[in-house]
């Protein structure tokens, strides 16, 4: 029995050609998602400080145990710094270079009232709203940190970028159970992963 295709022989070429090229703009835009990791301040800007506690070296860790928990799951991650220091605007530069990028700023947080903890997250743009929820729920819930709670701000670094962005203080320096706490890796690591899987749920719901 000899049986018919029903795609004419002169249009198959032009169907596997279009086949190939969504394929390719599917899987191109796949891999193109990218976390862009921002560690605040660096080099001369130690951020926050507490005796010899700095921001900056909290910050720059959490950032690299967020890229290791991305990086596991197939993320590709960008850091905006590493051990030196980069202005606001070349961090937004940096967020800038990719098409499809969720932008994640990690600080840790100081305040005059030494009473003062807990974990906020700030989002700008509405398209960065559900993350920052996200992000503030579950690093709330694995943590079990005071709830700041989640903050609309202008700041340079959430307003510049394209794509999603937050920041994320994650405690107190300036109070002193709390750094104690920050010190711990063990509570850098929670927050790191906290953060990493709201990410992860984010690309699944957005
Ligand atoms: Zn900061």
């Amino acid at each position: 029995m000899i049986i018919r295709c029903s795609i004419h022989r002169s249009t198959f070429p032009s169907l596997l050609l279009l086949f190939v090229v969504l394929g390719g703009l599917l899987l191109g835009e796949a891999s193109a998602f990218r976390v862009v990791i921002d560690p605040g301040h660096g080099g001369h800007d130690s951020g926050a400080q507490n005796g010899s506690v700095l921001e900056k070296h909290l910050a720059l860790d959490v950032s690299r145990r967020l890229a290791r928990y991305l990086n596991r799951r197939g993320i590709k991650t960008t850091y905006t710094r590493e051990t030196g220091f980069v202005s606001l605007n070349g961090r937004v530069a940096i967020a800038n270079r990719y098409k499809d990028a969720i932008f994640v700023s990690i600080h840790f947080n100081s305040a005059s009232n030494r009473g003062a903890t807990g974990i906020e997250t700030f989002y700008y743009t509405p398209q960065s709203e559900l993350l920052a929820h996200l992000v503030q729920t579950n690093v709330i819930h694995k943590t079990r940190r005071v709830n700041r709670g989640v903050k609309h701000r202008g700041f340079r670094v959430i307003r510049g970028p394209r794509g999603p962005s937050i920041l994320v203080e994650g405690g107190f320096l300036s109070n002193s159970r709390e750094c104690r706490r920050c010190i711990d890796k063990v509570h850098r690591q929670k927050l790191a992963e906290a953060i990493g899987h709201a990410i992860v749920r984010f690309r699944k719901v957005r």
